[in-house]
C-alpha cells in the first residue's frame, strides 16, 4: 500500500516512511491511494479472530514494509488482556432494550480510547527506530488525555524520549497523578507556568525551528498521524462482530468527536466494506462538526469562541483530521481540497461545500448532533437510573445524540471514549455518587511525583531538551 497527500502531491510513500511524520510536505494529510476492499467471505473469516489477530489482518492490508512475522509479534505484544483488561479488548455491552450498545474503548492504562492507538504506536516507533538505528524526542503539549496516553505508550521504550508540556496546576489531581507518577527515565514532565495555549505555542515555536528540530530529532504523536488512525479502524470491525450474528446485518456507530480522528477511522472501515449504515458524529458545545454536517459550512473557531466544557477532550476549535474525509467527499480532488483547507480556511477561516458535494454526504452515511452540559448530566443520570450503567461525560454526549438517531432493527453502537473515574466531579454532579476506579489506580494521587516546573519560555524548554536528550 502506498500513501499520498490530500492536497494534490502524488508522491507515493510507504507506511514506515510516514510513520514518524506529521503533515505531508505540501501541508496535507496522508491517506492510502485506495481503500482495500473486504468481502463477505473475508468478514466471515475474521469474525472468530482474537482482537490481536484481527488487528494483524487489517493492518497487513495497509503495511507492506514490515515483515508479517514482525507485525504479528507487535500487535500481539500490544493488545493483551493484561493491558486492556479483558480478552475481548473492546467488549460491547447492551443498554437494556434501547437498541443502543456501548463499545468500551477505555480500559487501557489511561482509561481513555487514545490508548487503543497510542499503545500500538509506542511499539511501532520502538521497532522502526531500532531498525533505522535512530532516536526520537517526542515533544508535545497536553491538557490531559493525549499526553498521558503518549507517556504510557512510550515509557521504557528504546530510542524514544518524551518531553510533555502541561499547564502547571491546571490539570485535575487525577490527571496530574497519572502523568507525574511515572518514574521512567525517558519520560519528562514539564509543568509550564501558564495556560495550555502557552504550552502549545512553545511546542509550535520549537517545531518551527527546523535546525533545532533536525539536530535534536524532535517529533510528535498528534492525532493526524496515519498509524494512529489505522489502529482505530480495527475496533469498528471488532464492535461489528460482537453486535451482529451474520455479515448481512447493518449497524450504526455514534462517536463522541473532537478532532475527527476516531470517527474518521469509522469512515475508513465503512469505505473498506464494513456494513455500517450511519456514522453519527456527536459533539459538545464546540459544534464545528455538527454545523458542517447540518449546513455544509465548516467554520473554525477562535480561542474566545472555544468553550471549556465538562467533556474537555472534545473542546476543539478546528477538527484536525476532517480534511481526510473532505478529500474523499470531493472525489479525491487534491486541488479542490487544497483550495478549501490550504486557501479558504487560511483566508476566511471557513468554507462552504457546493450543493452537489453537500448532497454526497449521504452516500458516506454521516449524521450528526450536539450535546450540552445539561444534556450530559441528564444522560448520565438516566443511563444510570434505567440501566445501572455509569458512563463518562464524553460517552454521555454520544448516548444523547445516539438516542435521537437510533432506528428500529439497526443496532447503534456508541463508542465509550473514557471511564467515569476520570471525570468524577461531573459524575457526582449528575448522580450524587463517586465513580469507582480500577484497583491499579487507587490512591495514585499519593504516589511520588516526577516533574519540573518551567517558565513559559521557548529558550528554557529548548535548553531542557538539549540537556536531557542524551539520557
Ligand atoms: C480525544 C477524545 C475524544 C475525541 O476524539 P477525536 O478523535 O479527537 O474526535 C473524545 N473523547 C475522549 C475521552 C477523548 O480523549
Amino acid at each position: 500500500m502506498k500513501y499520498i497527500s490530500t492536497r494534490g502531491d502524488k508522491t507515493e510513500r510507504r507506511f514506515c516512511e510516514i510513520l514518524l511524520e506529521g503533515l505531508a510536505p505540501d501541508g496535507g494529510l496522508y491517506l492510502p491511494v485506495a481503500y482495500p476492499q473486504v468481502d463477505g467471505a473475508t468478514l466471515a473469516r475474521w469474525r472468530g479472530l482474537a482482537y490481536a489477530d484481527l488487528a494483524f489482518e487489517i493492518l497487513s492490508l495497509y503495511i507492506d514494509d514490515i515483515p508479517a512475522a514482525d507485525l504479528k509479534a507487535l500487535v500481539r505484544k500490544t493488545y493483551t488482556a493484561e493491558v486492556f483488561g479483558s480478552e475481548a479488548i473492546v467488549p460491547v455491552r447492551r443498554l437494556g432494550d434501547s437498541g443502543l450498545m456501548i463499545e468500551a474503548l477505555s480500559n487501557g492504562p489511561t482509561l481513555a480510547f487514545k490508548d487503543m492507538a497510542m499503545q500500538l504506536l509506542g511499539n511501532l516507533f520502538e521497532y522502526e527506530l531500532a531498525r533505522r538505528g535512530e532516536q526520537l524526542n517526542i515533544l508535545g503539549a497536553t491538557s490531559g488525555d493525549t499526553g498521558s496516553a503518549a507517556e504510557y505508550a512510550m515509557r521504557g521504550k528504546q530510542g524514544v524520549r518524551v518531553f510533555m508540556l502541561s499547564p502547571n496546576g491546571r490539570m485535575s489531581p487525577f490527571q496530574q497523578a497519572q502523568m507525574f507518577s511515572l518514574q521512567d527515565a525517558n519520560i519528562h514532565n514539564l509543568a509550564v507556568e501558564g495556560v495550555f495555549d502557552d504550552a502549545q505555542d512553545i511546542v509550535k515555536a520549537v517545531s518551527n525551528d527546523l535546525a533545532f528540530k533536525r539536530q535534536y530529532k524532535i517529533g510528535t504523536v498528534n492525532s493526524i498521524n496515519w498509524a494512529r488512525l489505522l489502529a482505530q479502524v480495527v475496533y469498528y470491525f471488532a464492535g461489528y462482530f460482537q453486535a451482529t450474528k451474520g455479515n448481512s446485518e447493518q449497524v450504526s456507530f455514534c462517536v463522541p468527536s473532537g478532532n475527527f480522528g476516531n470517527v474518521c477511522a469509522g469512515h475508513v472501515a465503512r469505505q473498506m466494506g464494513l456494513p455500517v449504515k450511519h456514522l453519527v458524529v456527536a459533539t459538545n458545545e464546540n459544534d464545528v462538526l455538527d454545523e458542517f454536517f447540518r449546513t455544509g459550512t465548516y467554520r473554525v473557531r477562535g480561542s474566545a469562541e472555544t468553550h471549556e466544557t465538562s467533556s474537555p477532550s472534545m473542546d476543539i476549535s478546528k477538527a484536525s483530521n476532517f480534511e481526510r474525509f473532505v478529500y474523499d467527499l470531493v472525489g479525491r480532488d487534491g486541488a479542490r481540497t487544497k483550495a478549501l483547507f490550504g486557501e479558504a480556511i487560511a483566508r476566511d477561516g471557513a468554507f462552504t461545500v457546493t450543493p452537489a458535494e453537500f448532497a454526497a454526504i449521504d452516500r458516506y452515511g454521516f449524521q450528526s448532533g450536539r450535546s450540552t452540559h445539561a444534556d450530559r448530566l441528564a444522560t448520565i443520570r438516566s443511563t444510570f437510573d434505567r440501566f445501572g450503567d455509569l458512563i463518562d461525560t464524553h460517552t454521555a454526549d454520544g448516548v444523547k445524540v445516539a438516542v435521537e438517531r437510533v432506528e428500529a432493527g439497526v443496532p447503534m453502537i456508541v463508542l465509550e471514549t473514557a471511564l467515569p473515574a476520570k471525570f468524577a466531579e461531573t459524575i457526582v454532579e449528575a448522580t450524587g455518587r463517586q465513580p469507582g476506579r480500577p484497583a491499579k489506580l487507587e490512591g495514585i494521587e499519593a504516589l511520588p511525583k516526577r516533574f519540573t516546573v518551567v517558565p513559559a519560555s521557548v529558550d528554557v524548554i529548548k535548553a531542557f531538551v538539549a540537556e536531557h536528550c542524551q539520557d
